[in-house]
C-alpha cells in the first residue's frame, strides 16, 4: 500500500488527470489537489473526479502536499519545479511524468541541491493515448503497463521504493533505468514509432479508402498532439537520431532480404516470435 496523504498534480491533462482518477478511485491518498493554468480545466478535472480541489496558483497548490507530481508538457517541468520547490514541505516527494528524462533529471536535481529535504525521482509511465486533456483521462490507464523511474546516485532508495509501491498500486510494473538509458530506450520504443507513423502518413498524404487495419494501427499515434511531440523530438534529438539510424539499417537489411526467400522468411519469423512475446495492456475502462 502506498504511503502518501496529499498528492498535488501540476497539469491535470491526460496523464495527470489519469493519475488523479486512479489515486482517488483506488483510495491511495487522502486528497488530490490539481493545479492548472485555467479555472475551466480545474472545473473539468473536478467534474471528472480526477481531483478533490484545484487552484491556478502552483505555490498554494503544493502547500502541505507530501507527493507532488509534475505532469505538464515536458518543456515546463523544470521551470515549474523551480517555482514550487521553495514551497514544498520538508520530506515531500517530487516526481514528474515527462517522456524524456536525462536533461530534466539533471536540471531538477541541480535545483533540488544535495542538502535539500525534498526527494526527487524522475518518472515516466509508459501509458497513454493520442488524446489530450482530462476528458481523455482514465483511472485504468496504467494497468498492465510499465512505470519507468530514473534514479541517479543521488536518489534516496526509500523514496524510489515508495514511488515503486505507488506504481504497483496503480496496476503498473515499476522499472528502474538510468536517465540516459531511458532516453535511448524510449527513442526506440516510443519516439521512433511515432516518427514512423508520421513518415507513413507523409508518403500517403490523401485519405485512402485502401487504408487497412495494418495501416490504421501503424499510424494511429500520428493523431497525437503535435506540440507535445515537437517538444519530445527536440529534447531527445540525439537518441532519436540514433534510433532512426538503426531503423534505416534494418530497412536496408529487409530490402536485401526481399530477393532472398530464406533470409526474408527468417526475418519475418523472428519479428513474429518477438511480437508474440509482447504483452499488451488491457484497454482503458471505467472503474466501478
Ligand atoms: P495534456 O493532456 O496536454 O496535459 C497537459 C496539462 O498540463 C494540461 O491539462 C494543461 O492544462 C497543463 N498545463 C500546461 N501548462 C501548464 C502550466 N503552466 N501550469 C499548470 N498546468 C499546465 O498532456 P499529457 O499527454 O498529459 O502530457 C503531460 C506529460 O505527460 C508530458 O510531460 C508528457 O511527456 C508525459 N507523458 C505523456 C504521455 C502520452 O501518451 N500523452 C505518456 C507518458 C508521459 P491547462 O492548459 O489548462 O493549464
Amino acid at each position: 500500500m502506498a504511503s502518501f496523504d496529499r498528492a498535488t498534480i501540476i497539469g491535470v491533462g491526460l496523464i495527470g488527470g489519469s493519475l488523479g482518477l486512479a489515486l482517488r478511485a483506488r483510495h491511495l491518498v487522502q486528497e488530490v489537489v490539481g493545479v492548472s493554468r485555467a479555472e475551466k480545466t480545474i472545473a473539468a478535472a473536478r467534474d471528472r473526479g480526477a481531483i478533490d480541489r484545484g487552484t491556478v496558483d502552483p505555490m498554494a497548490g503544493v502547500a502541505g502536499a507530501d507527493l507532488v507530481i509534475l505532469a505538464t508538457p515536458p518543456d515546463l517541468v523544470v521551470p515549474m519545479a523551480q517555482r514550487v520547490l521553495p514551497y514544498l514541505r520538508p520530506g515531500a516527494v517530487l516526481t514528474d511524468v515527462a517522456s524524456v528524462k536525462a536533461e530534466i533529471v539533471r536540471s531538477v536535481e541541480a535545483l533540488v541541491g544535495p542538502q535539500s529535504r525534498v526527494m526527487f525521482v524522475g518518472g515516466h509511465p509508459m501509458a497513454g493515448t493520442e488524446g489530450r486533456g482530462v476528458t481523455a483521462a482514465s483511472a485504468t490507464l496504467f494497468e498492465g503497463t510499465a512505470y519507468l523511474f530514473t534514479p541517479t546516485p543521488r536518489t534516496d532508495p526509500g523514496t524510489l521504493e515508495r514511488l515503486s509501491a505507488l506504481a504497483r498500486s496503480l496496476g503498473a510494473a515499476p522499472v528502474t533505468l538510468d536517465p540516459q538509458d531511458h532516453d535511448r530506450t524510449v527513442a526506440l520504443t516510443s519516439h521512433l514509432p511515432y516518427l514512423v507513423a508520421v513518415a507513413l502518413m507523409g508518403i500517403t498524404q490523401t485519405a485512402t479508402p485502401a487504408a487497412g487495419p495494418a495501416f490504421l494501427g501503424a499510424t494511429r499515434v500520428a493523431r497525437s498532439p503535435v506540440e507535445l511531440w515537437a517538444q519530445i523530438c527536440r529534447l531527445n534529438r540525439e537518441s532519436i537520431l540514433g534510433a532512426l539510424r538503426v531503423f534505416r539499417e534494418e530497412l536496408t537489411r529487409l530490402e536485401g532480404a526481399l530477393g532472398n526467400g530464406d533470409r526474408l522468411t527468417t526475418m519475418l519469423e523472428n519479428a513474429r516470435k518477438a511480437r508474440l512475446r509482447l504483452v499488451e495492456p488491457p484497454a482503458p475502462r471505467e472503474m466501478t
